[in-house]
């Protein structure tokens, strides 16, 4: 018997992905479905006797089937939750990653304590860091840079999408090329696996999101290097410079800003207990 309603189709769902080794079969299910019914969570379970349309029934499958080939739910719906906040995705941009959040409250926290007014975000990609900081830090103006003038569209969008567009300037620049101005913070989530273990990724990122925004070349510190070596004239004296980095770089990334004129040289973990964030003032 083909499934009809709600009950039916989420077990007929999850069984499906289950069987194409999805690890996240179950909630990515109820996320396909709710979204085809624009539904709640709550009202999967309470609305369940409700009988799928054609149409809902055929943009499921359409779903499904996407997720079998390992696209990544965001992509399927276009859209993911970044710091409380509602964002547009599509694969020109990386998908907003929880770990980044870190990120995002180590600068929210700095910004307030030292009062700074001027924010740099280096390769915004779908603006998941500047449009949180636009957002939370209301005195703030931001400028977001990317070489990709289609991740700057959808930078732009999700800018719109959280009213916070008029206190945010889009750039589009390779690194600092055409940036004109200094800056108290500049922060980046630059690409930073190394060139060889791109092909060692889940499939979901390896064939799915840009490898521009992951590959850091054969050191995976090419735009640390590069940010780092070029900030004199664009960040203020007492300003902030904070990454994101990989699990293992916290080593080499804080040798590279000692060499430089850096001091408070600190890293923060992310909550899987790995180094995830650098910070330092710029002396
Ligand atoms: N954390 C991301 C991943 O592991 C990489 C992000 C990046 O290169 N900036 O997929």
């Amino acid at each position: 018997m083909s499934p009809s309603n709600v009950k039916e189709w989420l077990s007929y769902g999850k069984n499906i992905l289950k069987k194409s080794k999805i690890e996240s079969y179950s909630i990515d299910a109820e996320v396909l479905l709710m979204t085809v019914l624009n539904f709640t969570r709550t009202e999967l379970f309470t609305k369940d006797s409700y009988d799928l349309t054609k149409n809902e029934t055929g943009k499921y499958m359409k779903f499904l089937e996407k997720r079998k080939n390992f696209m990544p739910v965001q992509y399927i719906v276009e859209k993911c939750e970044f710091m409380g906040l509602d964002f547009n995705v599509n694969p020109s941009t990386l998908i907003p990653r929880g770990d980044t959040e870190i990120l995002v409250e180590y600068a929210i926290n700095s910004i307030k304590k030292n009062k700074f007014k001027t924010v740099l975000d280096i390769g915004t990609g779908s603006g998941a860091i500047a449009v949180s900081i636009a957002y939370y830090c209301p005195n703030v103006k931001v400028t977001a840079a990317d070489i990709s003038e289609k991740a700057l569209k959808t930078a732009k969008k999700n800018a719109e999408k959280n009213s916070v567009r008029q206190r945010i300037d889009f750039i589009k620049s390779d690194i600092f090329e055409n940036v004109i101005s200094k800056y108290d913070v500049i922060i980046s989530n630059p690409p930073y696996i190394k060139s060889d273990v791109i092909k060692t990724l889940m499939p979901q990122v390896k064939e799915y999101e840009p490898i521009s925004a992951l590959d850091g070349g054969n050191d995976g510190l090419y735009f640390y290097k590069k940010i780092i070596s070029n900030c004199e004239n664009y960040l203020n004296k007492n300003g902030e410079l904070l990454f994101e980095i990989g699990y293992d770089q916290s080593f080499e990334v804080s040798r590279l800003l000692s060499e430089k004129n850096f001091t408070e040289i600190k890293t923060t973990k992310d909550y899987a207990g790995l180094d995830r964030v650098i910070s330092s003032v710029y002396k």
